[in-house]
């Protein structure tokens, strides 16, 4: 292994959800659901396979079907107007966008910014790119972690390429304001930055939260290139199947990366995932709603048996504090789980450069059917 990748050994998830495996735990670690997506787009992928669409190479930016699905998505649900021949790029995954973005975007020795606990694949791509990371970490405060905006001013630097951004924010929950993305918006056209910005959880906000793409702020569209993908809306996050929009001078730059990673991603499934971007409204609303209860659900268990919740306003991750229990070190906390009551969770700390700063910090997923998750909760009420 290389000097690059020299601290980025098995990433957590594979390694927590082998852990499931081997003790028969319950899996609330890795965000994959237990249910697949409507049965309707698992039969668009099927009849795609039979009609022999998409299974020789398809166009390198994606078909043309899920581009204009994905370009009438952005204008129908933001306002925002892209050109589905040249401001739109399909991935693989949402991974693979972020990592094409980086590689496309960011010279050796340029900094990169990101919200901290960051996503792990974040730092690897920016070790990938030859870039620095600069970490702005997220702080609890009034029960929701927040960013502090003189922090993520004082972090910019002459060397500052670009900010990465994450909302709803994967482990955290939070999912930024209005007035916290306008003063990024602004920050980034004061000092002449581009955004890279990770939406892939941006149906999956709860109570009066709101999901607003930055690339929508004044400014931002010539500057942002915007990222998300179907695994979560769809539950169908096994099919890899991501894509990201922005100008086309930014566009390109991802996509001349992209052309020499996978150079071009799976065909049979973009054609699905074409038709499950114009399901009705209902979908997306009762998916949420079926979140938003399962996200009680587990919150309300996971206080009963003890630990501090951090009450998330989107994704499908709850973060918690494992203090009450007497323990600091949230990686020895998760190892020890499964033996304890069998239940698997992710250690925040893995997100940190500091692991000092999220030191106690666990997360659990609630994608999960209800039994498994009151299951999840019954076992963890062992623990006290
Ligand atoms: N970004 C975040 C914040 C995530 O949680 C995930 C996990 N799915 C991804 C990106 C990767 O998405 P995909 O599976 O589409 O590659
Ligand atoms: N995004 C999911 C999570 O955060 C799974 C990602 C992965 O397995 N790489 O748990």
């Amino acid at each position: 292994l290389n000097r690059r990748l020299a601290e980025f050994g098995t990433t957590i998830f594979a390694e927590m959800s082998a852990l499931a495996v081997s003790t028969g735990s319950v899996n609330l670690g890795q965000g994959f659901p237990d249910t697949d997506g409507p049965d309707r787009i698992a039969e668009a992928a099927v009849r795609a396979i039979r009609d022999g669409r998409g299974n020789q190479y398809p166009p390198g930016p994606g078909v043309p079907e899920l581009r204009t699905a994905v370009t009438d998505h952005q204008r129908e649900r933001y306002g925002l107007a892209y050109d589905p021949d040249t401001e739109v790029l399909v991935t693989a995954g949402a991974t693979e966008a972020i990592a094409a973005a980086l590689l496309g975007l960011v010279e050796p020795g340029d900094e990169v910014i990101a919200l901290e606990p960051y996503y792990d694949s974040y730092a690897a791509c920016v070790a990938m790119a030859g870039g620095t990371r600069v970490p702005v970490t997220l702080r609890p405060r009034g029960g929701r972690f927040v960013l502090d905006l003189d922090e993520l001013r004082d972090a910019v630097t002459d060397r500052t390429r670009l900010i990465l951004l994450n909302t709803p924010h994967n482990p955290t929950g939070t999912v930024l304001t209005r007035e916290e993305l306008a003063a990024i918006a602004a920050l980034a056209v004061e000092r002449d930055l581009l955004v890279v910005t990770d939406e892939v959880y941006e149906h999956i906000v709860f109570d009066d939260s709101e999901h607003i793409p930055i690339a929508t702020f004044p400014g931002m569209r010539e500057r942002t290139v915007t990222i998300s993908s179907a695994g979560k809306t769809f539950s169908f996050t096994g099919w890899k199947v991501g894509w990201a929009t922005g100008a086309q001078g930014l566009v390109t730059a991802v996509r001349t990366a992209k052309q020499y990673l996978t150079y071009v991603s799976a065909g049979p499934f973009q054609y699905a995932i074409a038709e499950a971007l114009r399901l009705p409204d209902a979908y997306f609303d009762g998916f949420r709603a079926d979140l938003q209860r399962k996200r009680d659900l587990l919150a309300d268990g996971l206080r009963a048996a003890g630990f501090q919740v951090y009450q998330p306003q989107g994704t499908y991750f709850i973060t918690t504090d494992v203090t009450p229990f007497g323990e600091k070190d949230a990686y020895a906390f998760c190892r020890a789980l499964p033996e304890r009551c069998g239940v698997v969770a992710i250690p925040n700390s893995v997100f940190y450069d500091d692991p000092d700063a999220g030191r106690s910090q666990v997360r659990f997923t609630f994608c999960k059917k209800n039994d498994v998750l009151q299951e999840a909760a019954s076992r963890l009420r062992r623990l006290t």
